[in-house]
């Protein structure tokens, strides 16, 4: 005699507790509503974390609109001009193609942001301790870095939890 599993169709043995395809319970109707709650609980969990690597995105994506604006630097008065906005351009450009990246790959994407974001931030934290601790703007950067650092760290965070839930629920969705 077999019983076939109610979640996936798979054939199991008769005796069995649990569907040997998909962990579905196949005796108890109390252990289903222990799974069914489970599999609720997963997909909470999975909204929360698409919603960080949302704003995650987000700020990538400002942030790229952000740098994109450092083309008005070719009208500065300053030797290393062309430096600035090319790397302003390429930077910004970076960012779109992260949070671009982010709908296929969020993980691998939301870590690299990061670590851009990090680079940048000890350089520009270290820059602003270096100028003056005191001067209300080095100070405003510093808190404006850190928030979003802290966001994007979110991000990473959310994209790992996405890619565990989902291998879990793969057999179910
Ligand atoms: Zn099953």
């Amino acid at each position: 005699m077999a019983i076939i599993c109610s979640n996936c169709c798979s054939i199991n043995e008769k005796e069995f507790s649990f569907c040997t395809n998909c962990g579905y319970p196949l005796q108890n109707q109390l252990l289903t509503d222990a799974f069914n709650e489970r599999i609720q609980q997963r997909t909470h969990l999975l909204f929360k974390a698409e919603n960080a690597v949302l704003a995650a995105r987000v700020v990538l994506y400002v942030m790229g609109s952000f740098l994109s604006m450092g083309i008005f630097f070719i009208f500065a008065e300053s030797n290393t001009k062309y430096i600035v906005v090319l790397m302003a351009l390429l930077l910004s450009g970076l960012f779109f193609f992260l949070a671009f990246w982010s709908r296929r790959n969020p993980f691998t994407a939301m870590l690299t942001a990061f670590i851009i974001l990090i680079a940048f931030s000890a350089i520009n934290i270290f820059g602003s301790l270096v100028k003056s601790f005191t001067t209300l703007t080095g100070f405003t950067g510093m808190l404006i870095c850190l928030a979003l650092l802290l966001v994007v760290l979110k991000g990473v965070q959310g994209a790992y939890r996405i890619n565990l839930i989902k291998e879990e629920l793969q057999v179910k969705i």
